[in-house]
């Protein structure tokens, strides 16, 4: 919802309650605060809804983006590949820091989750 649609209500929802205060009517009043309430709260709600979709739509983007080719998650263009572990898990796009040559081959290591991953040398798997 726009910043300037809920101003719009808001606004609409003050002149309602000064426009019956004529009335001087206790209960008409208080429907209407409780009216206001139940709006701001619905609003509360909205915004969060976007956000959460806001959110879906970004990790969406970053699904397509990602290619698996074994054992780690690329994107397009980029040649630091990423950890599979928290792509896999929690859909974070964390980038592997490495490879330090170690003696069992190259080692990847990731900042987030702390994991290891070999790849290549002495003939074991990818430790995923
Ligand atoms: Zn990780």
């Amino acid at each position: 919802m726009e910043e300037r649609e809920t101003m719009g209500i808001m606004e609409n929802v003050k002149e309602i309650a000064d426009l019956a205060k004529k009335y001087n009517d206790g209960e008409l009043n208080q429907k209407i605060c409780d009216l206001e309430d139940q709006i701001l709260a619905l609003m509360t709600q909205v915004h969060s809804l976007e956000e959460a979709s806001e959110e879906s739509e970004r990790t969406l983007s970053l699904i397509k983006k990602m290619q698996f080719k074994k054992p780690f998650y690329f994107q397009e263009d980029d040649p630091v590949p990423f950890c599979p572990r928290c792509w896999e898990k929690e859909k974070n796009p964390v980038h592997l820091i490495g490879p330090v040559k170690i003696a069992a081959g190259l080692r990847f290591g990731c900042p987030n989750c702390k994991e290891y991953f070999m790849i290549g040398g002495g003939g074991r798997d990818p430790a995923i």
